[in-house]
């Protein structure tokens, strides 16, 4: 569909403009046919053969993720996870592949087991360090570098063009989650990332009641073809009705990521130098170590995410996420509402993240209201 403005917020608010062509009805249909009608001439008119990967609410949310990327094309999944594995799995065995030492848990855990024992090579390098990026990688030989910023949940931020010019020196594809940043903030596409990942299950969404996941390539190209070929034949799709609630939670994107970025900011200015905390980790931050970065490459504001370190360990760490109210101990992110997490205890033993560390996934709510919370159960330990 050709977009009737190059704004964003427009585009998102209007998912595109599309209209149900029966009875012009402003919200789209559910589509839950799983199969469609061939023609006399044994053809598909229409296109659409098979649910499995062909669903006409895909396309409305595939249209308008890439005019916000400013990609070229995008493919839903049934998970973040589905997504990001995608193109791992459209590698052959003994590919070799890199990734950060600090990165979404389940990614990583997924890299050193399953796709270890498929014969993929996966190195791992200090999250936002392009030196160690560029020592790793081997021209000819490594075929993917995944990059995730700013990154769970140390908020590491990574200069993307500088890890483009290492992807494009060695022959290796860069992949961008984006998951956190989301294109209201960062468009990875634009500092040459080759495709772009979000867990939808998260701001894309933004209600905690869909699981999706997304990719958005460059170009409509080799990358792009392997991954759509992995989704239709491990079948790895999303659901008709979670493809129409993922659009409805994107028509509001631009607002909920706004008031979510302004929010972490104060918390992280008003929480910084807390006599209780070791530290506040937010890119917003001018002594956050990769703020420089974080200002040319996060337009739209720093986004929802922080972590903040609490003197005294692990007991009082949980102690803190115990008296708060208002910030609900839950894992995931980027919903309306926060949530507390104790990171180290949901990854396990192996897990790079120090037992003091609590992140906060900040909702839209008052302002005032969270660092108030935040405030009490921090003055009452
Ligand atoms: C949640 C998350 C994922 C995985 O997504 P699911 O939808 O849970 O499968 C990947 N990357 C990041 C940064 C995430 O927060």
């Amino acid at each position: 569909m050709t977009p009737k403005t190059s704004k964003p917020e427009t585009l998102a608010a209007q998912a595109m403009g599309y209209m149900e062509p029966e009875f012009d009805s402003v919200i789209p249909p559910i589509h839950m046919a799983t199969t469609y009608k061939r023609a006399a001439d044994l053809s598909y008119p229409k296109g659409a053969v098979y649910g499995r990967d062909q669903n006409p609410g895909y396309g409305q949310v595939e249209d308008l993720l890439t005019h916000l990327e400013g990609g070229a094309a995008s493919l839903v999944f049934a998970s973040g996870m589905a997504a990001a594995t995608a193109p791992f799995l459209a590698l052959t065995p003994g590919a070799h592949v890199l990734a950060p030492k600090v990165m979404y848990w389940a990614l990583r855990s997924w890299l050193t087991g399953w796709a270890a024992r498929w014969g993929i090579r996966t190195d791992f390098y200090t999250s936002g360090d392009l030196d160690d990026m560029k020592r790793l990688a081997r021209p000819g030989e490594t075929k993917l570098i995944w990059m995730e910023t700013p990154s769970n949940p140390m908020w590491d931020v990574t200069d993307i063009a500088g890890a483009s010019d290492i992807a494009k020196g060695v022959g290796a594809y860069l992949i961008c989650d984006s998951t956190v940043s989301t294109p209201a903030i960062t468009r990875p596409i634009e500092h040459g990332a080759d495709a772009v990942m979000h867990s939808a299950t998260k701001y894309l969404n933004g209600h905690s009641d869909v699981l999706a996941g997304t990719l958005t390539f460059a170009e409509e190209g080799d990358l792009y073809r392997e991954c759509r070929l992995v989704r239709k034949e491990v079948g790895n799709i999303l659901g008709a009705v979670e493809a129409w609630l993922l659009l409805r939670g994107m028509r509001t994107l631009y607002v909920r990521v706004k008031q979510a970025s302004a929010n972490a900011l104060a918390i992280a200015e008003a929480l910084q130098g807390h006599n209780k905390l070791e530290a506040v980790l937010y890119p917003g931050l001018e002594r956050h170590p990769n703020h420089d970065v974080a200002r040319r490459q996060m337009t739209g504001g720093f986004g929802g995410m922080l972590s903040i370190r609490v003197k005294g360990g692990m007991e009082a760490a949980v102690a803190v996420s115990n008296r708060l109210k208002l910030f609900v101990p839950a894992t995931s992110l980027g919903g309306v509402e926060s949530l507390v997490e104790h990171r180290a205890s949901i990854e396990g033993p192996d897990t790079p993240v120090p037992d003091d560390l609590l992140r906060l996934s900040v909702g839209i709510e008052d302002t005032q209201d969270l660092i108030a919370d935040l405030r009490q159960a921090l003055d009452s330990l």
